[in-house]
Parts: structure tokens; C-alpha cells; sequence
């Protein structure tokens, strides 16, 4: 069994360097029973979830991070979203009319997004090619936070799971050869190993010769963040002739959530209702 839907952090002792370890089953299938992706497509969202719930440990307020890869090519955007909460939800945009072996990550875009419920919004954009999330991010914290970092990412269509290693820049350490050391000896996990082992055996397993400090878990899971006040607000930026126009063809305007597929209607007297302006009354 292993650590199902957390996010657990991990310190060595006399070290600057930290990890953590992401585990997201419920929390993948919940995404992926709301949507018929072909499996290289679930596998690349379930690899862009794990690194989103690696990076939600870096919410220390409330707001929202978002992954976004976006291509330029038949898989046009993976997107995976965290609170800090750790409520995680994902989708995929692709040609549906190619076929399933046609279907490719083309080099791209990663786009990290930090919107804080109060204060600034941040983004950074680093280059990603062909698919892979965990060079990506590498490269992301290199540039940006000149934070060295490993990434493992593993989906088998299932379960995901995500490992990282970060080396931390405020202290001089006396184990000088630590880093190497750790990150050699992540580079041995197996797939399965990180995605079905627990964390203390996966960690024992690792670096039973290291002085570790584990924390305490915290709960990842699938959440979707639609309502209908949102719906609406989407909805209006459409402008009123739009929503107008639609009304005199049917008399609902059906919208279903990107994310989890929830359905929303709204009537005239609803859309109405988002116009004050427009009435007269
Ligand atoms: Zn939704």
C-alpha cells in the first residue's frame, strides 16, 4: 500500500537539501472518470498533477497555482491547478479528430501561475521539450530561483506519484558530496517502487544510511473550483449580444465545466440578471 493522495516533506540533517514525495490515486482517477483521454495524454496529466502537488508546499497563503504546458502542435494544453489546500483538479486540450498514434508533445511552453486570494499575481514561463515535465521544472528552478532540484514523475494510467529534491542556498553544508550522494540514489527508483511503495518503506529503501527528517503528511485531492457565479462571469464576457443571440435559438444557454463536467443552464432572466444595466427597470 502506499501513501495514498499526500504530499509528505522530507529534510537530511547537516544537509541544506529537502524533498518531497507526492502521491495522487483517488485524486487521478477522480480526474480521469470525468474525461476519455487517450492513456499517453492521461499519463503526461497524471506526471503535470504529481509536479503541481510537489509545488502546492510552496502555497503559504491562500490562492491558487496552476501548471500550465502549453504546445504548440495536436496536444495543445495540459493543465493541472492546486490550491493551498491541496485540492487538485486537470484537463487536457487536443485534437480529437487525429489519431490516437498521431497525437505528439511538440516543444513548448511551461507556464507556472501563483495567484494569491490577496496580492500580487506571478507567473514564469520556462521552455519545455517534448513532454518532459521533470526537465522542465528543473530548468525552471535553475533560472528562476537558482534553486538546484531533481524531479521524478510517474504515472501508469492509474496512480501518480512525484519525488524531488531540492538543494536549499541560505546554509554552507560540511557534506559537501550530499547532493550527488541523494539525488544517485533516487535516480535508482523504480516506477513501481514510487508508485506502490508507502513513504517509510520508500524512504528507507532509499536512505536508510541518512540521517532523515520526516514531517508530517498533508491531504491531496480532486476539487473543482466551478459555481455557477463563475460560470457566469465566463459567460458574460461574452458580451450580451452574444448571450442574446443564443437565447433566441434555445431557450437555455447549457455550459458544462471544463474541469469535472458539472452541467450549468442560465435563462433569460438569469442572463438578464448579469446586465443590470441593460433593464430598464
Ligand atoms: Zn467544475
Amino acid at each position: 500500500m502506499n501513501s495514498a493522495d499526500t504530499l509528505q516533506r522530507f529534510s537530511f540533517d547537516n544537509t541544506d537539501i529537502r524533498g518531497e514525495v507526492a502521491h495522487l490515486n483517488a485524486s487521478f482517477r477522480d480526474v480521469m472518470k470525468r474525461h476519455q483521454y487517450p492513456a499517453m495524454i492521461a499519463i503526461e496529466l497524471g506526471e503535470l498533477m504529481a509536479a503541481t502537488a510537489l509545488l502546492s508546499a510552496n502555497l503559504k497563503f491562500a490562492g491558487r497555482l496552476t501548471l500550465q504546458v502549453r504546445l504548440p502542435g495536436n496536444v495543445s494544453l495540459l493543465q493541472a491547478e492546486t490550491s493551498e489546500k491541496g485540492e487538485l483538479r486537470a484537463i487536457a486540450r487536443y485534437d480529437d479528430s487525429v489519431a490516437v498514434e498521431e497525437l505528439s508533445f511538440d516543444n513548448g511552453q511551461m507556464v507556472i501561475t501563483i495567484e494569491p486570494e490577496e496580492g500580487q499575481r506571478y507567473q514564469g514561463i520556462t521552455a519545455i521539450e517534448g513532454g518532459n515535465i521533470a526537465k522542465a521544472m528543473e530548468e525552471y528552478f535553475e533560472q528562476s530561483e537558482q534553486l538546484a532540484s531533481r524531479f521524478w514523475l510517474e504515472c501508469d494510467g492509474e496512480n501518480a506519484a512525484g519525488f524531488m529534491l531540492q538543494k536549499m542556498p541560505a546554509m554552507e553544508s560540511s557534506d559537501v558530496d550530499a547532493w550527488d550522494r541523494l539525488t544517485h540514489l533516487a535516480s535508482t527508483l523504480k516506477q513501481e517502487e514510487l508508485l506502490q511503495l508507502n513513504n517509510d518503506v520508500l524512504l528507507h529503501r532509499l536512505y536508510h544510511e541518512e540521517e532523515i527528517r520526516v514531517y508530517e503528511p498533508s491531504d491531496l485531492k480532486f476539487f473543482c473550483t466551478c459555481s455557477k457565479p463563475r460560470l457566469a462571469t465566463a459567460l458574460m464576457q461574452l458580451g450580451y449580444d452574444e448571450l442574446d443571440t443564443m437565447l433566441q435559438e434555445s431557450s437555455k444557454i447549457e455550459v458544462n465545466c471544463e474541469f469535472c463536467q458539472q452541467h450549468y443552464s442560465f435563462d433569460r432572466a438569469q442572463v438578464d440578471e448579469l446586465f443590470p444595466q441593460r433593464n430598464p427597470h
